[in-house]
């Protein structure tokens, strides 16, 4: 990219010259939010200017290769890009669009090869039985990019240098315990949560961020509130064993706990494949009983029904055909949820949901159970919503009401879990995703608290990346199994320059 001074696919499709104004604004903002990053402190000593720095964030995850083995890959992509589905309809819909953005696009058009660039592919095998080969991976990737980051990167002739600047790191929770070593994670929460008061209290933590699970309750969301305020103004331990190269040599943001921040939050994983699933599941459960039919198999199969009907007219992929007890987890004592792994079911089902509710409102109306779900299930779409249909950066006004509505969601699932425990249903199970959100929550109203501009969290949400994964795991698959990483290379570079060819 350097030698033919092409950055559009960092860029969102401009030039580095036709993003100047976009960069600057960036930093401007992102200034704003994060004052004691150490880049500031390079901009001022004029290393580099802000023109010429890139935001990126890495991504990584585990792909399936060759015989249903792992593979990680790892890669690169630019902060913003161009734009989402949400944000198209959003421009197309409402007149005053323009007036509410400010010209910085999500990432999520186009497909993952035009958008994420390939950095390390390595088969499972490699790295499984040996830890040293998992950090050499990171630390010669994340060499590379300090090197980048701190010389800049050489565009040739009289095109000067850019740098690129990674802000963070993407993936799913359980990348984000191996890629950063972390030692306070969902995997050291205790087993059974919820079902008695303090079983969540003491521990060795269930969150990298704060202090939740060791002597807070992260299901107490005023003590969890008070936890993450804390980690801005106190420092923690560390929450990892091993330091990893990505905040020991990258630049960090400087504030109290700042490192601990660069391993992001992803609300997509924790909501559409994770509370989301148990949320549609276990609303569905409570629901069927409003649906006239006397056999639970009937029941489903109304619902069922009705589901497809509804993505025909929203013009939605209903993803799963067949829908009975259990694709929401088999009913009677089992633990509902929901069974499928895409998505796309689940926001379809959260969508679905909202109507189904809104069409039996006098019946949803008369229980305060269905009244909190159907309240809850609308709080949690407004949220969704409005972090894709937006920009990279949200408007203060916009972050504090994306950030209330989300608040409201996560206190409608506590509600209705302690409501169900206390009936003896198996509904609404905690697990420390909901947490996850929370800290969503807390970080969009904090920054709509300081400054104009809030960071939208659909920055880090990996639903894209999971097609660039998914892309990359089926060039795996087509190659040499003893030679994967490096025939892996030569085909990604051949089919990225049919991509970029195209545009
Ligand atoms: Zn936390």
């Amino acid at each position: 990219m350097s030698k033919m001074n092409d950055l559009s696919h960092l860029l969102g499709g401009h030039s580095l010259q036709e993003a100047r104004g976009m960069l600057l604004s960036f930093w401007a903002k992102y200034r704003a939010l994060f004052p004691q990053h150490q880049l500031w402190a390079e901009v001022e000593s004029h290393r580099k200017t802000l023109d010429r720095c890139l935001p990126i964030f890495l991504h990584g995850d585990e792909g399936v290769a060759y015989k249903k083995g792992g593979v990680l890959v790892l890669s690169m992509q630019g902060a913003f890009g161009h734009g989402s589905r949400a944000s198209e309809r959003a421009k197309r819909l409402e007149e005053n669009y323009r007036a509410l953005s400010d010209g910085i696009p999500l990432n999520f058009l186009r497909t993952g090869f035009q958008t994420r660039l390939l950095i390390c592919v390595c088969p499972k095998d490699m790295y499984a039985e040996d830890r040293r080969v998992w950090n050499a991976l990171f630390e010669n990737a994340v060499a590379d990019l300090a090197t980048a980051q701190r010389e800049g990167v050489d565009l040739g002739g009289t095109a000067g240098r850019i740098f690129p600047i990674v802000l963070g790191n993407k993936g799913d929770w359980s990348y984000l315990v191996s890629s950063a070593n972390l030692e306070r994670s969902y995997r050291r929460a205790p087993k059974g949560a919820g079902e008695n008061g303090d079983h969540n209290v003491e521990g060795p933590g269930v969150c990298h961020l704060c202090t939740c699970g060791q002597g807070t309750d992260w299901e107490d969301l005023n003590a969890a509130d008070a936890a993450m305020d804390q980690a801005f103004t106190v420092e923690l331990p560390v929450p990892w064993d091993r330091e990893s190269p990505m905040t020991r040599e990258l630049l960090v943001d400087n504030s109290c706990n700042g490192k601990n921040r660069f391993h992001c939050i992803d609300p997509w994983h924790a909501l559409h494949l994770g509370i989301g699933k148990a949320w549609v599941a276990s609303g569905i459960m409570m629901l069927q009983h409003l649906v006239p039919e006397t056999q639970v198999d009937k029941r489903m199969r109304a619902i069922g029904a009705e589901y497809r009907s509804f993505c025909r007219r929203q013009k939605l992929d209903p993803v799963i055909r067949r829908i009975d007890i259990h694709s929401f987890g088999g009913g009677g004592a089992n633990e509902a949820n929901g069974t499928w792994n895409k998505a796309a079911v689940t926001s379809n089902f959260m969508m679905f949901l909202q109507e189904f509710c809104e069409q039996r409102a006098a019946m949803v109306e008369g229980d305060e159970r269905l009244r909190i779900f159907a309240f809850g299930t609308k709080r949690i779409n407004t949220f969704m919503r409005g972090i894709y249909s937006g920009e990279v950066f949200l408007p203060r006004a916009t972050a504090a009401e994306l950030s209330k509505a989300l608040y409201e969601f996560i206190k409608a699932y506590l509600y209705e879990a302690h409501a169900s425990a206390h009936l003896g249903l198996p509904y609404f199970p905690l697990f420390p995703k909901l947490h996850f959100l929370h800290e969503t929550a807390h970080e969009l109203k904090r920054q709509s608290e300081i400054a104009d501009y809030a960071f939208n969290p659909a920055v880090y949400s990996c639903a894209l990346d999971e097609d660039f994964i998914g892309r990359t795991a089926v060039i795996t698959r087509c190659v040499s199994p003893r030679i994967i990483a490096k025939r892996t290379l030569e085909r990604y570079l051949c089919h990225i320059q049919l991509a970029w060819a195209r545009h």
